[in-house]
């Protein structure tokens, strides 16, 4: 693991702290939508959106996953190295006849988007190999990967006659499903179905077909197919507001990862004064400055700057001025005494107030799947107990983060 070099520090200067408990919970909660036979494939791409993927796939493999998804043959190779053997899903889609080998060594499972691609498989593929199961991917509207839906019967025909491929399954991926209006999702699982209706009048039937993101699993157990891909609400977040406050579509998801880093600094400063690069923030009175050991080259958007907030001691106060490569201020004015090494909560809990990913990306316009896959590795992930959180808490308006101006 690539961030093990680090733990010899942990709880040090700034850190993640990964609640794997929480992480099982969420998997039970998901696989409570499910049908029996339906398969929970864990999205653990991109170091598990920034919660460690090793200790992710292990704990999601115990809760109830039998899958786990990467987007990277490198990412497969990692968890494969740590000793996992569930069936490995790659989401992405590769051609070079190295990437190839070490997909057939490691026994990850290819997605393959287009007949020409799937030749380029075959011819490198040598007999001794056994054959490699893929995945075949249709576009039904989201136009990144796969072949035209309209073109399967030819694309599963071609593959099939291929030596050394096995199709394991059919898939597709929806563009809208976090959105409120649901045309286009269910335009896609249209063309889907008509797809696989045209594989099956060929008398083609694969042993797998999915389709569902965790916005689609979380809408309609119609989209779940024989598996759903889950990445986001495994980690415990919403795809939307929309999913957290639909009463009938709520579950009990919890946020897995917290990001704590240390007071480093405290000093007063005078009104007038200006704090961090461009002084794009003036005291307006006597002020006292926190320092903390965190900054952009951490994940912290800068973005954020003058408009995020950080949870010390249960209270939420203003951070200010530039968010800096390595370390943000706070102004601590409010609060009692505060000394250098006071652990600040910037994502996570304390006391009756959460600040979530989510609350992060509407300030700055992104989306949560953005920050946390923005935390980096000089960030040690450190497991934690389950912390006890109250779900009422996550609506608490007192999480919000202040407007701009
Ligand atoms: C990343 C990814 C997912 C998971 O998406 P979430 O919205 O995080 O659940 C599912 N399927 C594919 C093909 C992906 O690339």
């Amino acid at each position: 693991m690539s961030d093990q070099r680090l733990d010899i520090l942990p709880r040090q200067r700034a850190w993640v702290e990964v609640d794997l408990e929480a992480l099982a919970h969420n998997v039970r909660q998901i696989r409570g939508l499910l049908a029996a036979q339906t398969d929970l494939l864990a999205v653990v791409k991109a170091d598990a959106y920034g919660h460690g993927s090793i200790g992710v796939a292990q704990t999601a493999l115990q809760a109830g996953a039998t899958w786990l998804g990467v987007a990277t043959v490198m990412e497969g190779i990692e968890l494969r190295r740590a000793g996992i053997n569930a069936p490995i899903l790659l989401l992405g889609s590769v051609h070079t006849p190295a990437e190839i080998q070490a997909i057939a060594q490691w026994q990850i499972q290819p997605t393959l988007c287009s007949p020409k691609q799937a030749l380029i498989f075959s011819e490198t593929l040598s007999s001794g190999d056994r054959a490699l199961s893929v995945h075949l991917k249709l576009d039904t509207g989201m136009a990144r990967l796969g072949a035209p839906w309209t073109e399967a019967v030819e694309f599963v025909q071609w593959v099939q006659r291929l030596p050394h491929l096995t199709v394991a399954s059919v898939y597709s991926h929806f563009a809208t499903a976090d959105e409120v209006d649901q045309t286009l999702l269910w335009q896609q699982k249209h063309c889907f179905d008509q797809a696989i209706a045209a594989l099956r009048a060929q008398g083609i039937c694969p042993p797998c077909l999915h389709l569902a993101n965790s916005a689609a699993t979380l809408l309609d157990s119609h989209l779940h197919y024989d598996m759903v891909r889950v990445g986001l609400a495994l980690y415990g977040l919403y795809p939307a507001p929309h999913f957290r406050d639909n009463p009938d579509r709520s579950l009990d998801l919890r946020p897995v990862l917290q990001v704590k880093a240390r007071v480093t600094q405290v000093k007063t400063i005078q009104a007038g004064m200006g704090v961090s690069y461009g002084h794009r923030f003036i005291a307006r009175q006597e002020t006292r400055v926190a320092t903390v050991g965190i900054g952009y080259a951490d994940g912290v958007p800068r973005l954020l700057s003058n408009q995020m907030q950080v949870l010390v001691r249960g209270q939420a106060v203003p951070q200010i001025g530039s968010v800096t490569m390595d370390q943000l201020m706070l102004d601590v004015s409010g609060l009692d005494l505060v000394e250098p090494g006071e652990v600040v909560t910037l994502l996570g809990q304390s006391g009756n107030i959460r600040l979530g990913a989510e609350d992060w990306a509407m300030a700055i316009g992104t989306i949560s799947w953005e920050i946390l896959c923005g935390f980096k590795h000089r960030l040690p992930r450190v497991a934690v107990r389950s912390t006890v959180l109250d779900r009422s808490l996550s609506s608490n308006p007192g999480c919000r983060l202040p407007s701009v101006g």
